[in-house]
C-alpha cells in the first residue's frame, strides 16, 4: 500500500492544553473558542468567499494520540468504556492514521500578522492540533436528518456544576467554558470513583473536582502562571 505525505496547513488555538476535560464532539461546549490559524502559505484569498458558510468541516490529525497507536476495536466512552466497537464506527482518536473530522461553527474570518485566522465557535479539539483541510459545510447534501444514529443518536446528558463554597469561579467567558467543559463529566468511562479529585486545565486555569451524585462539584479554581 502506497504511503502518501501531507502537510498541515493550519494549527489549532484553542483553551485546551491538555486531552482531559475537552469535550468528545463539537457544540457540546459553545464557549470553547477555537481559532484556525493558516500556515503562511496560505494567502487570504485562499479563503475567498468562505465567510459565506456559516460552518466548516475541518480534517486534523489527533497527534497526541499518534503514539498510542490504533486497535480495531475501541471502548465508546458513551457505552460506558466497556462495550467494544469497531474502531470505524466510532469517532475514536486510535485510528488507523489518526485523522479527525469536526463541524465548526465559522464566527468570522480575521488576520494576524498576515495570517489568516478563522475564528470558530465550540470545538473539540486541543491547542496546538495539525489541521490538513478545511471545507464549507453543505447543507442540501450533508444534513441528512433521519439517518440512523447507531449507539450515538444524541449528545450525551449533561451534569449539573455547583462551586462550593471554598472555590472562586474564574470571570466569564472562562467560567462558562470550565462550567460547560466539566458538565461534559470528563472522566474516563471506565472509572467514575466518587471520592476521587479530578484535575483538569482550561485556558490556563486549574480545576480540581469531584462527581456525586451526579452533579460535580467544584473544590478550587486557580490561574496557574503562563508556561515559559
Ligand atoms: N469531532 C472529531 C471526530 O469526530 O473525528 C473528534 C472526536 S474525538 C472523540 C474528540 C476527542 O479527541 C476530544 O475529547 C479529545 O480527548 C481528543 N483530541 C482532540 N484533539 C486531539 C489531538 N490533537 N490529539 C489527540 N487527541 C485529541
Amino acid at each position: 500500500m502506497n504511503a502518501h505525505t501531507i502537510t498541515p496547513i493550519a494549527r489549532v488555538r484553542s483553551p485546551y492544553t491538555q486531552k482531559f476535560g475537552i469535550p468528545r464532539q463539537p457544540q457540546l461546549v459553545p464557549a470553547a473558542w477555537t481559532d484556525i490559524v493558516l500556515e503562511a502559505d496560505f494567502p487570504p484569498e485562499c479563503v475567498r468567499g468562505l465567510q459565506h458558510f456559516g460552518c466548516i468541516w475541518v480534517q486534523f490529525l489527533f497527534h497526541e494520540a499518534v503514539a498510542e497507536g490504533w486497535s480495531p476495536t475501541v471502548r465508546p466512552p458513551r457505552l460506558g468504556g466497556k462495550t467494544k466497537m469497531g474502531v470505524f464506527a466510532t469517532r475514536s482518536p486510535h485510528r488507523p492514521n489518526h485523522l479527525g473530522l469536526s463541524l465548526l461553527t465559522l464566527e468570522r474570518i480575521g488576520s494576524e500578522n498576515g495570517r489568516v485566522v478563522l475564528h470558530c465557535g465550540g470545538a473539540d479539539l486541543l491547542d496546538g492540533t495539525p489541521v490538513f483541510d478545511i471545507k464549507p459545510y453543505l447543507p442540501f447534501v450533508e444534513a441528512r436528518a433521519g439517518a440512523a444514529a447507531g449507539f450515538a443518536p444524541a449528545a450525551p446528558p449533561c451534569l449539573p456544576v455547583i462551586w462550593t463554597p471554598q472555590a472562586e469561579p474564574p470571570p466569564e467567558p472562562v467560567r462558562a467554558l470550565i462550567e460547560q467543559s466539566l458538565a461534559q463529566d470528563p472522566r474516563p468511562a471506565y472509572h467514575r470513583n466518587p471520592d476521587r479529585l479530578y484535575a483538569a486545565r482550561i485556558a490556563g486555569w486549574e480545576i480540581r473536582f469531584y462527581v456525586r451524585n451526579r452533579s460535580v462539584l467544584v473544590e478550587s479554581a486557580k490561574l496557574m502562571p503562563a508556561i515559559q
